[in-house]
């Protein structure tokens, strides 16, 4: 049994905590039994983001008829698409791993932990144990139980993101961001989609507004069965058929490649994380107190296993949290998550920060609200965005902002200046009464602020 000052589980966000603990002299292990960097990096953010940008290059050409320019498409280079992507993120996850190695206090484990006691983990042939252990392990693609699944052809994200061929037809079951992102990467680039979902509207954590209008807009780029749920599914000479209800009406779809987007499930399981006496909930995911210490002191956890907002940003937040109050037992501070945006790279672009309207109304919350389109802007009428729109939210009495949901072109960005004003929990005059550069897209938040009822 080799014991350390710190374990740490997981090499996305819990990297944060065990370098500054190494830094700072004390002796850690590292478990990795994947490449380092974690989702965000190899299979999620990063190379999705990457991909997604040819998609976006290729909607450009296709619209560059609306603004006068004759263009035309002789070809995808999908080998050159998916290399750009998986050199860079392979690249930059063997560089961290070597970081790691190379730190004098690291011990790097490259295999699958689990726990085997009070704060002892088996790691392969190795017993370890530490008094401090940060948990980071993530989430993995959810698999569903569908009859016949066992036997076809179907990709998670994980897959998706380094697929060698392109799919002629993809069937993507789910109707979350990731499932969103992915259609307008294979759409994009000539792959015909099916979106099946069981629910009434895609995107359905947003603005319920938002997310009517993103349905729309996906109802015109893709087929799009809603209310729908797979029943079966059967491998065929093409590839697989499905068979799907919708209403009550059976289908039978049939595609080359089918893509399971149906959530994500923590990594708790596989870590066995009740053997250490670890608390979790319903979902398996990690209980912690507002420090994100779990239920066993000196154990922490972090990021998706958590559970709170699945995101790098909140993921990042939180380590540096953990890392302060592992090394500040006198001076502990609770995750500030004011203000957590959030954005999905589809397109049209969504991001959002705050509670969505729906969400304000069943909190009783004191409320204006006012949504301003993009195409009553120069700028907006100049890109030629007629679906893009901004909702603000702001306290009726205060003014204080409460939240601002957005879709359209350049909405991850757009969403940044309010993002800011509100960690600075700042009135809505921080918006309207800037100074806006005229006529740049960010005239469109403004203007949403500005027509709030007074
Ligand atoms: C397709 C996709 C796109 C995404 N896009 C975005 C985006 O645009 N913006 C955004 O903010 N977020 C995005 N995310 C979410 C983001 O990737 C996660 O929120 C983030 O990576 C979580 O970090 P983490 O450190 O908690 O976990 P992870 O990054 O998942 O790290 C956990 C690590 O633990 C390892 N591990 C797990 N169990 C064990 C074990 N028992 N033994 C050893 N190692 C183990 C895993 O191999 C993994 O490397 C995306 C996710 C996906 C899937």
């Amino acid at each position: 049994m080799t014991k350390f000052d710190m374990i740490v589980i997981g090499s996305g966000s819990g990297l944060e905590v065990s370098s500054e603990a190494a830094d700072r002299g004390l002796s850690v292990a590292v478990i990795e039994h994947g490449p380092f960097g974690g989702t965000c990096l190899n299979r999620g953010c990063i190379p999705s983001k990457m991909l997604i940008h040819s998609a976006d290059v290729m909607e450009t050409i296709r619209r560059a008829e609306l603004f006068g320019i004759k263009a035309q498409v002789v070809g995808v280079d999908w080998d050159f698409i998916i290399k750009r992507a998986v050199d860079t993120v392979d690249s930059d996850a063997t560089a961290v791993e070597e970081g790691n190695h190379q730190h004098p206090n690291i011990t790097v484990f490259k295999a699958t932990g689990r726990f085997v006691g009070h704060k002892t983990l088996e790691v392969g042939d190795e017993r370890i144990m530490a008094e401090t252990i940060v948990i980071a392990a993530g989430t993995r693609p959810r698999i569903l139980d569908i009859d016949g699944l066992a036997d076809v052809p179907v990709m998670t994200s994980d897959e998706a993101l380094r697929l060698p061929k392109q799919p002629r037809k993809l069937i993507i079951m789910g109707g979350g961001y990731i499932a969103a992102e992915l259609a307008h990467f294979f759409g994009a680039l000539g792959t015909d989609i099916t979106i099946v979902y069981r629910g009434s509207r895609l995107l359905r954590q947003e603005d319920d507004d938002v997310a009517s209008r993103f349905t729309e807009v996906y109802q015109r780029r893709f087929n799009l069965l809603l209310n729908a749920h797979v029943r079966r599914a059967q491998r065929n000479n093409d590839g697989i058929s499905l068979e799907v209800t919708q209403d009550g009406q059976a289908h039978t779809l049939t595609a080359d490649a089918f893509l399971l987007a149906v959530g994500r499930v923590p990594n708790s399981d596989v870590l066995e994380v009740e053997k250490t006496g670890i608390e979790t909930d319903s979902g398996g995911f990690v209980r912690t107190n507002e420090y994100l210490e779990t239920n066993v002191s000196g154990i922490w956890a972090l990021g998706d296993i958590v559970g709170r907002y699945m995101l790098k940003h909140s993921a990042n937040l939180e380590a540096a949290y953990v890392a302060h109050n592992i090394f500040n037992a006198a001076d502990m501070v609770a995750v500030d998550y004011h203000a957590m945006p959030h954005a999905i790279f589809a397109s049209p672009q969504v991001a959002s920060v705050g509670p969505t309207e729906r969400v304000a109304r069943e909190k009783g919350l004191n409320y204006v609200v006012s949504t301003y389109d993009y195409y009553d802007t120069a700028f907006g009428a100049s890109i030629e965005d007629k679906d893009g729109f901004v909702k603000a939210l702001a306290d009726k009495e205060s003014g204080e902002i409460l939240g601002c949901h957005i879709i359209g072109s350049e909405a991850s960005m757009l969403i940044q200046e309010v993002v800011n004003a509100m960690r600075m929990r700042l009135n809505v005059r921080a918006i309207t009464q800037s100074v806006y550069v005229h006529p740049a897209l960010p005239e469109v938040v403004q203007r949403a602020f500005g027509s709030l009822p007074a």
